[in-house]
């Protein structure tokens, strides 16, 4: 945290349709994960940003209501072309944020743009339903409406894809919306919104503003937010989720994870290996949904074993501006010391070190925040590393003898964000989506990212609500119902 140098970027907020600096006393910088160069800086804005931001939409909220849905959705068409045209753009500011590769960027964003297509389906999505004559004479109606003003509290590892679970649907419903980004990742958001001032959208209808968890804080506490979608680690989630209810609105709020994945000897293993080395090393392993332990069974121990530690080991990792990387650096300094931490921690608590990626030379990015995909052999049961979601390129292998075994090992974790099952075997894979406890399954698929029309889901400690984000589930979060019961047909109605 520094003062504001005049040199560089300084990341203002978007309220009312307008440009507006935060004279913010505390700033964060912004730096490229790939370099450590500070890009920007980040306002650590406060109540009365958010208040001015609320206000706005509050204020915004009548009209934009009123607004027919199929005229709501016409400033999405303009943004999904919009994106569609820039994304070469925005996936360069992104990399430059964040570190991952070019290529993961516009994997990221193209989800993004998905869920923009998606939310153009709303005056269909969002019909309620009714029947007649539910007594003689008495016809009964459920409509949805839109809260009011609702927030978006979004993390550092998608900074381009997951506003989007968010803003387009909340903005179809007919809500006003108030994005706070990750403030270690501001740039894409900028830009989005600037391309967002050319859509016609009116003023107030989104707006963001910069911080932590001073903003975070005053977004919970403001009486006109309706709701507040959360995206980041298990224990702010957990805040979130309760300080939300403190104040009687709903939430919906998605966590950490420890992914696990288990290998059935039947395998295809030039596959599996290629799959599950993307997941787990793929944006430096600081995905959600990356598979973070591997379960072998039988065989695929030495098997699986063998071949993703050779996988592992050839991945390019560099700066994910240059052609041909294959994995970027983790987020930040802190970030690496502790992955680097955390595998040393492994090695104490009986782990064997199959691919030591801690402290590389990365020619051209020596002061980038790089780890290497690192492999640890053999994770006790019963060490720490066995919860503790490192979110770095670590796969950790543990065997067990038959998939009870291994299902018995899924149950006992807190996290259920994913699992996923590589076999040639229908009857396992049957068994095992039956079976598996947590909401994305992948059954030969290493990252099971649900597509923008499911919801994406999540269970234990990697979700707190009961909608998610995403496809039908945002059209609940982001209406409440209203049932009308009308009696209108005096002749054949009851006799009073
Ligand atoms: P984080 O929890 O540190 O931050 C998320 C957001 O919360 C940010 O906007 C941040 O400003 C705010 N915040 C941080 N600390 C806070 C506090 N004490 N009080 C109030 N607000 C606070 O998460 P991160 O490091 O940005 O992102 C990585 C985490 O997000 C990982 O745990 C990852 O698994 C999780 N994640 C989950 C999903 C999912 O779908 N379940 C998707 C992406 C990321």
């Amino acid at each position: 945290m520094t003062v504001a140098t005049p040199a560089l970027t300084k990341v203002p907020n978007f309220i009312n349709g307008r440009w507006i600096g935060c004279d913010a006393s505390e700033w964060i910088d912004v730096t490229n994960p790939a370099t450590g160069d500070v890009i920007a800086q980040t306002p650590l804005c406060g109540p009365a940003d958010v208040d001015a931001a609320v206000e706005a939409a509050a204020a915004a909220f009548p009209d934009w209501r009123r607004t027919p849905p199929q005229d709501r959705i016409q400033p999405l068409f303009k943004l999904k072309q919009l994106l569609e045209d820039h994304v070469d753009d925005l996936a360069r500011i992104l990399t430059q944020e964040n570190g991952k590769t070019l290529t993961e960027a516009k994997a990221e964003l193209r989800r993004a743009i998905e869920n923009v297509e998606v939310a153009c389906g709303i005056p269909t999505m969002m019909q309620g339903y009714n029947l007649e004559d539910v007594a003689r004479g008495i016809d009964e109606t459920m409509i949805r409406q839109p809260l009011g003003v609702v927030a978006a509290i979004v993390p550092f590892n998608f900074p381009g894809m997951i506003p989007f679970w968010f803003l387009p649907y909340a903005i179809a419903t007919g809500n006003t919306f108030v994005l706070k980004p990750s403030e270690r990742v501001p740039l894409t958001m900028l830009r989005a919104y600037e391309l967002m001032e050319k859509i016609g959208l009116p003023k107030g209808v989104v707006n963001m503003v910069n911080g932590g968890k001073t903003v975070v804080d005053a977004l919970l506490d403001h009486p006109k937010v309706r709701a507040i979608s959360f995206v980041g680690s298990t224990p702010v989630a957990r805040y979130v989720y309760a300080r939300a209810g403190e104040h009687g609105k709903r939430a919906q709020c998605q966590g950490g994870a420890k992914n696990h994945v288990i290998v059935l000897p039947d395998a295809d293993m030039k596959m599996t290996t290629q799959i599950i080395g993307d997941s787990a090393f793929g944006c430096a392993g600081q995905r959600c949904l990356a598979v973070s332990v591997a379960v072998t069974i039988g065989e695929a121990q030495k098997t699986f074993r063998d071949s993703i530690t050779e996988a592992a080991a050839s991945l390019r990792v560099g700066n994910g501006l240059e052609e041909g990387i294959q994995m970027g650096p983790v987020i930040s300094p802190h970030s690496k010391a502790r992955v680097e931490s955390l595998i040393e921690t492994g090695q104490r608590q009986g782990a064997k070190i199959l691919l030591d990626g801690r402290n590389p030379r990365i020619p051209k990015s020596e002061t980038g925040n790089f780890v290497k995909p690192t492999i640890l052999d053999g994770v006790p049961a019963t060490s720490e590393l066995t919860d503790t979601e490192i979110f770095g390129p670590v796969l950790s292998m543990v065997h067990a003898n038959d998939l009870d075994e291994a299902l018995a090992f899924l149950e006992r974790s807190p996290y259920g964000n994913q699992a996923s099952l590589f076999t040639s075997s229908g009857a396992a894979a049957r068994r095992f989506r039956y079976e598996a406890p947590a909401g994305n399954i992948g059954i030969n698929i290493g990252v099971a990212a649900p597509m923008a029309y499911f919801p994406f889901s999540g269970w234990k400690g990697s979700f707190f609500g009961i909608m998610h984000a995403q496809g039908h589930d945002a059209i609940e979060f982001f209406t409440e119902k209203k049932i009308v019961v009308e009696r209108w047909a005096k002749e054949h109605s009851r006799k009073f």
